[in-house]
Parts: structure tokens; C-alpha cells; sequence
């Protein structure tokens, strides 16, 4: 089964990329440019820096400490694209290998000495995961050795003893090691990191120790908080060792925890972490949209949370937001060209960022850019868009759950479908039987779907949200069709979000929309809008909508140049105006722009 994630319980099971294939479309297309274009740009960038080179043991080192992991997830995404390039680069990587599995091109001489910043089991935990892409897309070979002796090094220094590492992730790295070699200390080496975590098991930083999530035990922990990717990456390793080892109350502790994460620190686009300075989640309602920070790291990581929680427990609202992220976040992460990247990933961006040649030393999200100086976003949308199809459907003994609409062929046991659809722009979801069958096929209907609609046997019934059922058995040719109303709504943030009052946003379907100003075109600063039904305007298969506003300037109480007055000022209505809005995920292709997703009323 080629999934990165294989629970061996749950609600629900995975389908892998050998279940689902993904035909041209939204995704499709998108999967496609990733295996022809961005993992050859993220090989040739890791060569051009020298990461790849460090393996060879060419001096001075380059990069940062955790380059290596750069190198592993590219591995992963060649394994899941089965790209021609894996076996050579990982020809490379052994090199490095020491003779008791060590393996780490900064710490190599020194190993163990830093473990709040080292990094080094870190990187274990991207070559681990990469291993078992390996091995479960293909068997094994020189990479899958390489991560199984690397994981048995680990085990044989790390099982007894109160250390863990700076940045988690090989929590869940060695619980799917275990779940492809059914070898178990590499489960208890998982439970182990996880149980030593905040007792406190690593030294007090600057940023504390809720940075890296070791405050308290997570057991006891009310909310994601610190740095947003290691606070989604344990929190998925903590599910699949709640899963394996069967502990529903490690396994509430997490939902509960995500359930006030979701309420409270997720940006309308899904993404996660509010603050710049440690890239951490802020407090509760600290959303501002221009400091929005959004790592796209942090969404990967809230879409493997997410899924674990939606096989786990079989509750669609972990699709709705894996839904919300992927099309917000993912899709916005990576260029229409597949060949630049945002790191972070704001609601609003006030001045155009100058182009760059070259590597972006900095994060800031105003450009896309080729490379960074910590490329850990390029390498994981890569690997990401590889193992997409696996995030697509599940199965149950009586059927499939289809839980992202999109233009794919399923064969599960005694099922076999194809859907189409030209989601999300359009809400027609038709699910084709391709051979005489039977089984029950579960379709998602999002939560922002009233009034959807189940087309079946030639009845048709209103269907809400959650997952539209349907029994065969089934005849080769058969038809459901899904329809997901998906005009376009207002939007409004909880009063509690201080930096979003007096303001609304326009959604269409799972995808959140925003202004955009390139050049001459209007600025976006002193703007305000009317409320009112927005119109669409389809071209080039793309929807852009417009909406009734004012764009001229305020009269703001901007005397003697002191922005602030005795009296409140409101907008005045200048100009009339229509404002164009464009999917976010869009937004930054057409070069320098000013953009924003929340506009005031
Ligand atoms: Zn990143």
C-alpha cells in the first residue's frame, strides 16, 4: 500500500497512489508539474548550494545545520513520484553513513552535543520517512538500508535515558517505520520521545520551552502552541503512537488540543503560526492578516495532522480543514510555474517586495522565490504533491469515502470509480461506476455546502453537510452526481480577532479570495467595500470575482502628520468602484503586488 500514513486501526483506512490516480485538473495538474518540474529545481538548487555535496564530504561545509534534511525530503518526493534521479542521489547520501548508522553531515565528530538546536535526530526523521516512501512504492534498496540502520542507531543510543530533540518529527517517522517492518522497538523509541517531552527534557531557550513544545507533557497541554511546524509534527507523531499503542487518552488529548487551535489560532486560509520572531503560534485571536506569518511548512504539517485525526476518528471536519489549507495554503505555496515558492504566507501585504536574483535570505511572503536559505518549504511542498493521491479517499469494509473532489480514477476491492469534476471551480461532482460492483460510496459535502444536492438512481435528495451516502449494488456505467452550491459568500471574523474587525472576506467554495494590486492598478490601502452579492467572471478556467467598493482615500484623522484624532473618522465614499478579487492561491504571479484577503466595510 503506498501511503505515507497506514494507521493499523482506526475509523477509516487510507487509499494509496497504487488506489488512486489522479487525472488532469486542479490537482492532477499540479502533481504533474511537481514530478516534471519543482523536484529537478529543488535537486538542482540543493547541488548549486553544495547540501548534496556535503555528502561527498566536499569542504567547507555548506548550508545550515539541518541541511541534510533538505536532501531527505527530496528523497521522499522521488520516491512517491518514483522519479528516475532517487537512486544516484541516494548513492550519495550513503556515502555518509558511518559504521553503526550514524549519519549527519554538520555533526559528524561531535555528535550529541546540541540537542536543542542540533538537529540531528531531526534529520533522521526526514530520512526515515523517505525510507519508507521506499520501501512501500518500491522495496528495498540503498535508501531504505541506509534509513532502517539509521533508525536502529537511533534506538540502540536513544531507548534508555530522558533525551529527545530540538525539532520533533521523528516521532512519526519511527512509528511508520514500524508500521512497513512490523519491527517494534522502533514504536517504542516513538513512545519514549513522546512521553520524555516536557518533563522537561531539553534546556530553557530564550523563546522558552514552549518553543519547542517542551513546557509540559503533552498530555496536558490545552493548545498548539510555539513554533508552528514542531507543534504539528509532534502532534501527528503523538497521534500515530495514540494509534498504535491503543491510548484513546493521548489520542483525546490531541483532538482537544487541535478543537482550540481551530477556534482560536487558524488564519481563514488555514494557515497556522501568527508570530515572525519564532515563527510560533500567537495567543488566542492574535490573527493580524499583515503579520500573519503562515509558514507553508506549518500547513503541510496541519494537513498530515489533520488526515491522522480523519482516519483516526472518521469526523469530516479534519477534511474540511485539510480541504481549506490544501487549496489556500499548498496551492499558494509553490509558483504556476512550479519553480519558486512562498515561505510565509500573510493575509495582507502592504508594499510590493523587490525581486530577488538568487537565494532569498529571508521568509518574508512578498515574492515567491527560487530558494532560501532554510529551503525547507520547497523540498516539502515537493514531497507533498508526490504523496497527494493518498490524502484523496479512504475505505471501510463496506465501502470507499471520497473526501476531496477531484478528477481521479479509485479502484478499491469491488469498487471502481472515476470522478469528474471541474472542482473547485464548478460544484458538479459525477462519480462514474466503471465495473459491476457493490459497496457503499461516501461522498464529502463540505461544511459551506447548503442546499447540496445527491443525484442517484434517478432521484434526486438534499444532502448536508458531512458525507452523502449512497449503496450499490453498482452496473458498469452507473452515476452519482454530487452538487455542491458554490456561489460565492461573505465571510466574517469573530469580534474577538481585535485585527480583523470592521472587515469581511469573500470565499467561493473552498477557496478564499483576495485583492490584488500590481503596478497602476488601484491601491488597495484606503479601500472599503459594500457588502453585496460579488459578481463572477470566468476565463481561462479560472473564477475571478468583482465587488461594489470605494477605493478612493480616507479622510482619516491625519492632521499635522499624527495619524490619530479626537474624533472617529469614518470612510468616505470617493469613487465608486469595482474592486476584482482573485483567488489567494493565485495571488503574487504577475510580479511586485500589493494584496489582501480581509477588506474593510
Ligand atoms: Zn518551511
Amino acid at each position: 500500500m503506498a501511503n505515507p500514513v497506514l494507521p493499523s486501526s482506526g475509523v477509516l483506512s487510507p487509499l494509496g497512489l497504487d488506489a488512486v490516480r489522479l487525472s488532469p485538473g486542479f490537482w492532477g495538474d499540479r502533481v504533474a508539474l511537481n514530478r516534471e518540474v519543482t523536484i529537478a529545481h529543488c535537486q538542482d538548487w540543493e547541488e548549486r548550494e553544495g547540501w548534496i555535496g556535503n555528502f561527498r564530504g566536499e569542504r567547507p561545509r555548506r548550508g545550515r545545520e539541518f541541511s541534510d534534511s533538505e536532501i531527505y525530503k527530496l528523497l521522499e518526493a522521488m520516491s512517491w513520484a518514483d522519479h528516475p534521479a532517487l537512486p544516484a542521489l541516494a548513492e550519495t547520501v550513503a556515502q555518509a553513513q558511518e559504521g553503526d548508522g550514524y549519519i549527519n553531515t554538520r555533526w559528524s565528530g561531535s555528535r550529541y552535543t546540541d540537542f536543542e538546536w542540533g538537529h540531528e535526530l531531526y534529520c533522521y526523521g526526514h530520512l526515515i520517512q523517505a525510507g519508507v516512501a521506499r520501501l512501500r512504492m518500491h522495496g528495498e534498496d540503498r535508501l531504505t538500508q541506509v534509513a532502517v540502520w539509521a533508525a536502529d542507531h537511533v534506538c540502540r543510543r536513544f531507548m534508555e535515558g530522558t533525551e529527545t530533540c530540538g525539532h520533533p518529527v521523528i516521532e512519526m517517522a519511527l512509528v511508520e517505520l514500524y508500521r512497513v517492518t512490523g519491527t517494534e522497538r522502533y514504536l517504542e523509541m516513538a513512545r519514549r520521545f513522546v512521553e520524555r517531552r516536557g518533563l522537561p527534557a531539553l534546556a530553557d531557550i530564550p523563546f522558552g520551552r514552549a518553543y519547542y513544545q517542551d513546557d509540559i507533557p503533552v498530555r496536558q497541554a490545552q493548545v498548539f502552541r510555539g513554533h508552528a511546524v514542531r507543534a504539528l509534527y509532534l502532534a501527528s507523531g503523538v497521534v500515530d503512537v495514540a494509534v498504535e499503542t491503543g491510548d484513546q487518552e493521548l489520542l483525546k488529548a490531541v483532538e482537544a488540543q487541535w478543537e482550540r487551535t481551530i477556534a482560536r489560532r487558524t488564519h481563514l486560509t488555514g494557515g497556522m503560526g501568527s508570530r515572525h520572531i519564532d515563527e510560533s503560534f500567537g495567543d488566542d485571536y492574535e490573527l493580524p492578516p499583515d503579520r500573519a506569518y503562515n509558514e507553508t511548512c506549518a500547513s503541510i504539517a496541519s494537513i498530515m495532522l489533520a488526515h491522522r485525526l480523519l482516519l483516526a476518528t472518521g469526523d469530516a471536519r479534519y477534511a474540511d480543514l485539510a480541504e481549506r489549507t490544501l487549496y489556500n495554503m499548498l496551492a499558494t505555496g509553490v509558483a504556476l510555474d512550479g519553480r519558486s515558492f512562498f515561505y510565509a504566507n500573510p493575509l495582507q501585504v502592504r508594499v510590493p517586495a523587490v525581486p530577488l536574483e538568487g537565494v532569498n535570505h529571508a521568509a518574508e511572503g512578498g515574492l515567491r522565490s527560487p530558494w532560501f536559505d532554510v529551503s525547507c518549504c520547497p523540498n516539502n511542498i515537493a514531497r507533498t504533491l508526490a504523496s497527494l493521491p493518498a490524502y484523496l479517499a479512504t475505505s471501510t469494509d463496506d465501502g470507499i469515502q471520497i473526501h476531496h473532489h477531484s478528477p481521479s480514477e479509485i479502484r478499491h476491492g469491488d469498487l471502481a470509480v472515476r470522478v469528474e469534476t471541474g472542482y473547485p471551480w464548478d460544484g458538479s461532482v459525477t462519480v462514474r461506476v466503471l465495473e459491476d460492483g457493490d459497496g457503499r460510496i461516501k461522498l464529502r459535502v463540505p461544511a459551506w455546502a447548503s442546499d447540496a444536492t445527491l443525484a442517484h438512481r434517478g432521484t434526486v435528495r438534499e444532502v448536508t453537510p458531512g458525507y452523502a451516502v449512497a449503496d450499490g449494488p453498482w452496473r458498469a456505467g452507473d452515476e452519482l452526481r454530487l452538487e455542491l452550491p458554490i456561489s460565492p459568500r461573505w465571510t466574517f471574523p469573530n469580534t474577538k480577532i481585535d485585527a480583523l474587525r470592521g472587515c469581511a472576506a469573500v470565499e467561493r467554495g473552498p477557496l478564499v479570495y483576495c485583492a490584488e494590486s500590481v503596478g497602476d492598478e488601484p491601491p488597495l490601502a484606503d479601500l472599503a467595500v459594500r457588502v453585496q452579492p460579488p459578481v463572477e467572471n470566468a476565463a481561462n478556467g479560472v473564477v475571478e470575482l468583482e465587488v461594489e467598493a470605494s477605493l478612493g482615500a480616507a479622510e482619516l484623522g491625519d492632521s499635522d502628520g499624527w495619524p490619530y484624532a479626537p474624533a472617529q473618522n469614518g470612510h468616505v465614499d470617493s469613487s465608486d468602484a469595482r474592486l476584482r478579487l482573485i483567488p489567494y492561491h493565485r495571488w503574487g504571479n504577475r510580479g511586485p503586488a500589493t494584496m489582501r484577503v480581509w477588506l474593510p466595510i
